[in-house]
């Protein structure tokens, strides 16, 4: 990422994209030992296992504990790797830096709330840890960042933040939605703190790993978060979306870095021509968008006179059909129509309210 930041992930000199990989849980010392010796043939740098696992539903494996905190030292002392932990309260924060691990991370389920991070936040006051805060589980960037400003209030300054995607009652193509506005909303808002991807709890399958990778690079994210089980098939949790080291090795060959800025002159050149033209046609919709609201203004106003109630659902509804299909046959997908045209309807029925109320 950019030369700027001066941040860890810099300091570290660690290979970029950094990729964190490791399983879902730490289950035997055995299993442990053998997913770190395979991954410390590939590019990952970072081991990671849950030792305490939050999960949705009582009675299933909760993590083995405390246990599995020397195996986490055998594998630095033996691989090299790093490591890291999730840690959701004080106790889990004690035992981490008991046994010196490297890095440890906040939850989704934890991120959501505010008690459980300043607690983590107090436990972890003035440390010299990475402390990674996965997005709360619920789409709500000021929860995320509100985490992020709890550990930099405790004077932590390694924070690196981790996007999982987000829940979503009606079931979608992810376990998780990326909701990728939201990470680069992130981004902006917070350009030092170095920015990595979870694929796994975004796809919550093996096959979707790839492509959501490639996403997060081509969005100039810092790293991957990525577990990874010598058998998955067999895997205590989330056995749907662990990869083998062999593929995690294979996706990591396989994916495009992109430069972060423009090199050669001509393709600058070639690239300030079409930004010239994207600012002509923007001048042009946004003078159409003006003129669009003064008719919706008009039309208040006619509102206004006859008594009748702004919102006429027959006339949203064949303007809202009609859009769709005029934006289909130009290309335009569906999706995209709708959302631009309820947003413009909107503010249309806002413009017209505020005739109203006059
Ligand atoms: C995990 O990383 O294993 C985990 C529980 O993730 P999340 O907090 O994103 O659900
Ligand atoms: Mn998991």
């Amino acid at each position: 990422m950019t030369k700027d930041k001066n941040n860890w992930l810099e300091k570290m000199a660690l290979a970029h994209p950094l990729v964190i990989a490791g399983p879902c849980s730490a289950e035997t010392e055995e299993q442990v030992m053998k997913i770190a010796h395979q991954l410390a043939k590939t590019d990952a740098t970072i081991f990671r296992a849950g030792v305490w696992k939050p999960r949705t539903r009582p009675g299933n494996f909760e993590g083995v504990g405390e246990i599995a905190l020397p195996w986490l030292q055998r594998v630095k002392k033996e691989t090299g790797l790093l490591t890291a932990v999730e840690v959701a309260n004080a106790t889990h924060v004690k035992l981490a830096l008991e046994y010196d691990i490297d890095i440890l991370w906040i939850g989704a389920r934890t991120t959501v709330n505010p008690f459980a991070v300043q607690e983590i936040a107090d436990a972890l006051e003035n440390t010299k840890k990475i402390v990674l805060v996965k997005n709360p589980i619920n789409p709500d960037l000021e929860l995320w960042i509100g985490a992020v400003e709890r550990l930099q209030t405790a004077n932590i300054k390694n924070i690196g933040a981790i996007h999982r995607g987000f829940s979503t009652y009606q079931k979608t193509a992810y376990r998780n939605n990326p909701n990728w506005q939201i990470a680069i909303d992130f981004k902006n808002r917070l350009p030092a703190i170095p920015l990595i991807n979870d694929p796994s709890h975004i796809c919550g399958n093996r096959e979707g790993i790839f492509d959501v990778s490639q996403m997060a690079l081509d969005l100039q994210f810092d790293g991957l978060m990525i577990e990874t089980h010598t058998n998955p098939d067999k895997a205590w949790s989330d056995a749907k979306q662990q990869i083998t080291p062999t593929r995690l090795a294979e996706i990591t060959k396989n994916l495009k870095l992109r430069k972060s800025k423009f090199e050669k002159e001509f393709a600058l050149e070639k690239l300030e021509n079409l930004r010239e033209k994207i600012n002509l046609i923007d001048n042009e919709l946004i003078k159409m968008l003006s003129k669009r609201m003064g008719v919706s203004k008009k039309i208040g106003t006619v509102k206004k006179e006859q008594n009748v109630a702004v919102l006429q659902p027959n006339r949203w509804n064949e303007i809202l059909k009609e859009s769709i299909k005029k934006g289909d046959k130009e290309g335009l997908s569906n999706l995209f129509m709708e959302k631009i045209y309820k947003a413009i309807h909107q503010e249309s029925i806002k413009i017209q309210e505020d005739i109203l109320k006059r």
